[in-house]
């Protein structure tokens, strides 16, 4: 597409350029190189079957074909939940200490085998290799560990009453945290005594088939974790199956609303981690610096893949001028391009479907007369999808661009006059999954915080993850949440 800068833009993209070749390091390629199977199977009962009925899984920064992976049918689907239950009696009555050991085994295997994992991650899903290594990978190893801590000392999660694992879990996972979504998932539930079935997303298979590999080295018996790929015929045709206690499922709102009928029609329980439009709020007394620094980690990183993205800012009047011209300043220096290189900030949009609804969204706003800045003019590679950080201003909340999740480096910033204005600008939304405050008023902190309908609130900070930390939404967002003790809760049944 054609990228216009907005008039009112102070600095040529000429300017830009330059400005980016003064900052501009020397590329540094992650060189590990990492094994790929021209084909995989799906991996049920502890082995990896033939592969049959086979589709290509893309790398986004090149569009080459990595791999193909299979798709499951009704038939493999059945086979899948027949393991999870043949293993199920003898995996939930283990003593939690030996189930924690497994579940040790399988965090130190992540952690060893981390740079390949994070490597594969990006290929696959297109983030910058410093985030699949630093924020992903860690994260995925920590829930591992995090949960085996738990596994033996349920009963101080559930005191005072009897507990039991829910039995044979659907777990359905996005593609834009693929094993950290994963992790997220398969450590609680195996923690607590149940088997599984997890269905990734069908752009970003490569890794949770790597886990497969894990689970099948940490010598995990045969059908606690069953790996099946495919796409969301698949993912229907697991969460309709009737052999399945439970369904854990993180993606769109619309596939999880019509999921949620499903599981209330057969009377199992589900956790939901839908979509959001979350609120990054700047007061004006806010450490300006810190929170541009913010409002890039809280939108650009990932490319804006995040779920909890703060995707709508609001900042208080008096600085708006000082935080955009800031903004555009920071984002001149971000790099965009080659995810495998270890200085990329943003790096491909995950599909070319992604891209184009982007794109789409890019138009809408413009259309809508919101007025689109693209500061940064890095040379984008010739190949793959990529999408420079964008910011919208001029921007009302009845906007499509500032109500609807795009899923993409795109901002939409908006300006309130007092903390109240703020706080129900921020709640003028069907999501509720996250949301930031900046200011250096702790008070203002605690009064701002309380009053977001938000599962994560995040002060002087965003997209800050721990494992002992729950997360998840509330309204469109979802229900249930994960991390911490409060994501053992949806893999037990109490009483
Ligand atoms: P999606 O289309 O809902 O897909 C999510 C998963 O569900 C994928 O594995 C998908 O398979 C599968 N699926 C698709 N249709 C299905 C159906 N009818 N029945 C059962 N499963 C089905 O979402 P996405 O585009 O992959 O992910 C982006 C969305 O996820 C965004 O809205 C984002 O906000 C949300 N998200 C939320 C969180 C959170 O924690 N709240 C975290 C990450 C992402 P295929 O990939 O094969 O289609
Ligand atoms: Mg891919």
């Amino acid at each position: 597409m054609t990228i216009h800068t907005a008039p009112s833009h102070p600095v040529t993209n000429t300017h830009a350029l330059e400005f980016a070749k003064a900052w501009d390091y020397a590329p540094a390629p992650e060189t590990a190189k990492v094994t790929i199977e021209p084909r995989y199977g799906l991996f049920i009962g502890g082995e990896f079957g033939r592969p049959t009925n086979v589709f290509a899984t893309i790398n986004p920064a090149n569009e080459e074909t990595l791999s193909e992976v299979s798709t499951a049918s009704a038939k493999d689907v059945d086979r899948a939940v027949s393991a999870a239950r043949a293993a199920f009696p003898k995996w939930s009555a283990l003593p939690g200490v030996e189930r924690a050991k497994y579940l040790f085994r399988i965090a130190r295997r992540v952690q060893e085998r981390s740079r390949e994992l994070a490597i594969l991650e990006t290929m696959d899903g297109g983030k910058p290799i410093k985030e699949s290594r630093d924020v992903d990978l860690p994260l995925v190893a920590q829930h591992f560990f995090y949960y085996a801590g738990w596994a033996d000392k349920l009963k101080w999660a559930f005191p005072s009453t009897s507990f039991s694992p829910v039995g044979v879990c659907a777990q359905i996972i996005p593609w834009n945290f693929p094993l950290m979504m994963a992790a997220w998932k398969i450590a609680p539930a195996l923690a607590c005594g149940n088997t599984v079935i997890l269905k990734p997303a069908e752009t970003t298979p490569l890794t949770a088939l790597r886990l497969a590999e894990i689970f099948a080295e940490a010598g995990l018996p045969p059908g606690v974790v069953n790996i099946i790929t495919g796409d969301g015929g698949t993912g229907a045709a697991l969460a309709n199956h009737t052999g399945i206690d439970k369904i854990a499922f993180t993606g769109s709102t619309d596939v999880g609303k019509r999921l949620a009928k499903v599981a209330a029609a057969r009377g199992i329980p589900i956790t939901l981690e839908l979509g959001g439009k979350s609120a990054n709020i700047i007061f004006d007394d806010a450490p300006i610096d810190q929170a541009v620094e913010g409002i890039v980690s809280a939108i650009y990183f990932n490319q804006g893949h995040v779920c909890c993205a703060g995707s709508r800012l609001l900042v208080q009047e008096g600085v708006v001028e000082e935080v955009i011209a800031k903004l555009r300043i920071r984002l001149q220096s971000l790099r965009v391009g080659d995810p495998l290189d270890k200085n990329t900030d943003v790096g491909a949009i995950n599909s070319k479907l992604q891209f184009d609804k982007i794109n789409e969204y890019l138009r809408i706003g413009r259309d809508e007369g919101a007025t689109l800045e693209q500061p940064n003019a890095c040379e984008l590679p010739k190949r793959g999808w990529f999408c420079r950080p964008t910011f919208f201003t001029g921007v009302q909340q009845s906007h499509r661009i500032a109500r609807e999740e795009i899923f993409g480096p795109v901002l939409a910033v908006m300006t309130f006059r007092t903390p109240e204005e703020a706080v129900m600008k921020a709640n003028n939304t069907p999501y509720g999954l996250s949301a930031g405050v900046w200011t250096s008023k702790g008070s203002k902190v605690f009064e701002t915080a309380g009053k977001l309908k938000a599962g994560v609130v995040w002060c002087n900070t965003f997209n800050q993850f721990d494992a002992s930390s729950p997360f998840g939404g509330f309204k469109e967002s979802g229900f249930g949440r994960e991390g911490g003790m409060q994501g053992l809760r949806p893999y037990v049944k109490l009483g």
